[in-house]
């Protein structure tokens, strides 16, 4: 009856493990005192495979493959990359959300097309409003500042600039995240950043150099005037920065006013400080300026050790922290980028 059995099963290779596991059961349920050994014989499989198949069908299993995890790559799948790609193409600034729901598919499928493609998701920059005709005069005024005496390799170009720091870091610009398992909870006061919109603020100043130097930096809880620009910045600061250089140097300061003021001016000429001129500085290039990027460098720095500061020498410490894993970018690839 046994080998009858066999017999009568289609005389087809087998290839597959649901075919090996559907011949497995035939024999079994036609025999099912047979042993696991003799029904391995049978079948041409292994006793292990015979013995697991046999308990799976006991436990009511089916012999059929288990479906397999992921995603197939049919042809389904390629249109559907086709058109995440097309939807991509034609709004850049549509999210992965918004794709999956023009695609008819999930944020994870278009996820993993954008990977699969090398589409990378970028944070816009922030930048100040400004009209193409400004845009264009800015940058040729960079440019031209570039040109003449800061293309000598002799200079090295220092810029300063002053920045407004939140006296609590956790409220500094800059995108925070929180991670939940499924069906679990946190409290709202982990969920959320609490911006306390007149929080104490301390304003910094600091010099950079082409060579990633940087200043010793000023701080202070009220404003800087002219006075205070030109006694606290550049003779107690800036000089002695200068000073540390053997070879020339181009000032390039900010156009605020304090920077230009002619007490300011006198104390260039006074102590022979090499600067850009007035009417040679560009107004309004922000990410122009390396000391945008640096000041950028250093809020994410100091927005990762996040937490409320106190008093300003608990600021000065931690300035003096993150500054040490920062330096200024080289100023060189700022003229080929434009
Ligand atoms: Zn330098």
């Amino acid at each position: 009856m046994l080998v009858s059995a066999v017999k009568a099963l289609p005389r087809k290779k087998i290839n597959t493990n649901e075919e090996l596991r559907k011949k497995i059961l035939y024999i079994w349920t036609n025999n099912p005192n047979i042993s696991y050994k003799k029904l391995a014989k049978l079948t041409g499989s292994t006793y292990d495979t015979a013995r697991r198949t046999v308990l799976r069908i006991k436990k009511g299993g089916s012999v059929k493959d288990k479906p397999r995890s992921g995603r197939p790559n049919g042809s389904a799948d390629a249109q559907l990359e086709k058109k995440v790609i097309a939807i991509i193409r034609k709004n850049r600034s549509m999210s992965t959300r918004d794709i999956a729901i023009r695609a008819k598919t999930t944020h994870v499928q278009v996820t993993r097309i954008k990977k699969r493609n090398g589409i990378k998701t970028y944070k816009k920059k922030k930048v100040p409003k400004r009209s193409e005709k400004q845009t264009s005069k800015s940058v040729s005024l960079a440019r031209k500042l570039y040109e003449t005496p800061l293309a000598n390799k002799n200079f090295c170009v220092i810029m300063d600039d002053e920045t407004y720091l939140k006296m609590d870091l956790r409220t500094l610009p800059g995108n925070q995240f929180y991670c939940l398992e499924s069906g679990e909870d946190i409290s709202d006061s982990e969920k959320t950043i609490q911006i306390e919109k007149f929080g104490k603020k301390v304003l910094i100043w600091q010099a950079i150099c082409e060579c990633g130097h940087k200043s010793t930096p000023f701080f202070t809880m009220g404003t800087i005037n002219t006075e205070i620009y030109v006694k606290e910045c550049l003779q107690k600061r800036l000089l002695p920065f200068l000073r540390h250089h053997n070879g020339q140097i181009m000032f390039w300061p900010d156009l605020a006013p304090a920077h230009y003021a002619n007490i300011t001016q006198k104390w260039f000429e006074d102590n022979n400080v090499h600067y850009v001129r007035k009417d040679l500085n560009s107004p309004n290039v922000p990410e122009l300026q390396p000391i945008e990027r640096y000041w950028a460098l250093m809020k994410a720095k100091l927005l990762k050790m996040g937490k409320p500061t106190k008093t300003i020498s608990e600021i000065k410490r931690m300035w003096r922290t993150a500054s040490l894993k920062v330096s200024p970018e080289k100023f060189g690839r700022m003229d080929s980028n434009e």
